[in-house]
């Protein structure tokens, strides 16, 4: 997958004053001066140092450029490097490319600049895909998120965890090696200790992930009650457009609606649905069956009623997340039935503010500002649930009194899936998966 053949990308996005193109591999220098004329050759030029010259098509002047030389190994990729700051015309651009490409170079593929740092030990794995996640950010919070994982803390700590995972296995390897003499070189008191202190460090980590996937995929609200409670109308009011259809008519919103509202830097995809009761009418029915898939995807039920409802009946559907309680008309009426509702007056907009607030407190980005690891990707958190399974059953089995070749098989199991986070431990396969999921020029 990895070779050092001089490769270039525009890396940056279309439209801006400036473009730059980055060109890395052994010969990048030499490659760009077959293009480029400065003061002097760039290949002379210090690591580091910026130059004014021209970009040259033979005779002719194509544009007039900055260009920044790297020197191995102090460079992104690690590779001799070139970075060409450009007018920023999509015309320029492909013409410095198409002269690039005829004096040695290749075009990039998608996320091969990152693929290489990967492969200089730049990087590691976890902190490559933060790198993506940091252009990909679009709040605060996610920003936060992708950059304290490019500075590599989680990287640190799940190396750590993973060394003494280690150390531990081989100390268990070493016992079957001397089966004969029955002979315990790893202390299971010791043992049984660490593994639960990782166990909880692995677990933390896992569980972050509700909070990341909030921050990086935002949280989906179903909005239900029975026809004409102002379902349609509270969506209005948050999303203050019209986009929802609000009649008089029991049962006239059918299908379910889809609306986002961001919430101090949290995303909230609402849906509205066709209200749960039973009904002859076909099409009410199917708005129902799509009602029920609507409950099942969120993460937050809000259940809404009007102020003469007494009780609230468990909705199955909605077991195990979020709920919150609505009354909603209470300017119809000053009844006070459910205790921990939230009183609101969709058509009025009385209680929005607290509704929002009590939707934001569901996710507690207070960690995540303070630079805590939170986990945000699901390949992470699919290799910190495996991590855990088989620390768990280590764990039992050293209760239970399991062989150390059992014992160390579990372990090996969990310092493999901690490994693939960081890419420790990895295959061609998964890494071109990954990179090729970055843009051009990353
Ligand atoms: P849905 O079927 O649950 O979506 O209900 P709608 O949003 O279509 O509202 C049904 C009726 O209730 C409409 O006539 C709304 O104007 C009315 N309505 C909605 N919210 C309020 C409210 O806060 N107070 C009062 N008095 N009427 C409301």
């Amino acid at each position: 997958m990895f070779d050092h053949e001089v490769i270039a990308a525009v890396a940056t996005a279309t439209g801006g004053a400036i473009a730059v193109i980055r060109v890395s591999g052994s010969g990048a220098v030499e490659c760009c001066d077959r293009i480029f004329k400065g003061r002097k050759p760039l290949s002379e030029a210090l690591p580091n140092t910026v130059h004014y010259g021209y970009i040259m098509d033979g005779g002719r002047t194509v544009d007039d450029v900055l260009a920044t030389v790297f020197r191995a190994p102090h460079s992104y990729t690690g590779e001799d490097s070139v970075e060409i700051s450009i007018h920023g015309s999509a015309y320029i651009a492909s013409e410095v490319m198409s002269l690039l490409l005829r004096n040695g170079a290749r075009a990039a593929r998608a996320g091969e600049f990152s693929a290489r740092a990967f492969a200089a030990g730049k990087l590691d794995l976890s902190q490559a895909e933060a790198v993506a996640d940091i252009i990909a950010a679009g709040s605060r919070a996610e920003l936060a998120m992708a950059s304290s994982q490019m500075r590599g803390g989680y990287s640190q700590t799940l190396r750590e965890l993973r060394g003494r995972l280690l150390e531990i296995t081989s100390l268990l390897e070493l016992e079957l090696d001397f089966s004969e003499e029955d002979v315990e070189f790893a202390d299971r008191k010791k043992l049984g200790a660490m593994l639960s202190e990782t166990e909880g460090i692995v677990s933390r980590l896992a569980e972050s992930f509700r909070t990341g996937n909030a921050i990086r995929n935002g949280i989906r609200v179903a909005i239900v009650g029975a026809p004409n409670v102002g379902k349609s109308t509270l969506l209005n009011r948050l999303l203050e457009d019209d986009r929802a259809m609000v009649s008089e008519v029991a049962g006239t919103t059918r299908d379910t609606i889809e609306e986002e509202m961001t919430i101090d830097d949290i995303r909230f995809h609402f849906v509205d649905t066709a209200g749960l009761r039973s009904s002859d009418d076909r099409l009410e029915r199917m708005g129902m069956e799509r009602t029920r898939r609507a409950i099942e995807s969120a993460q937050i039920v809000i259940r809404m009623v009007e102020p003469e409802v007494k009780e609230i009946g468990p909705l199955p559907e909605s077991e195990g997340k979020r709920e919150i309680i609505v009354v909603n008309k209470i300017d119809r009426s000053g009844e006070r039935n459910i205790p921990d509702a939230i009183y609101i007056s969709a058509r009025e907009g009385v209680g929005i503010d607290k509704l929002c607030r009590a939707l934001r407190s569901t996710v507690d980005t207070d960690g995540v500002y303070r630079g805590e690891a939170v986990v945000s990707n699901i390949r992470h958190y699919d290799a910190l649930q495996r991590a855990r399974e088989s620390i768990v059953k280590a764990q039992d089995g050293l209760v239970g009194g399991i062989s150390s070749e059992l014992l160390s098989e579990e372990l090996r199991m969990a310092t493999d899936a901690l490994g693939e986070i960081t890419g420790e431990i990895t295959s061609d396969e998964i890494l071109q998966n990954i990179f090729s999921k970055f843009c051009i020029g990353k």
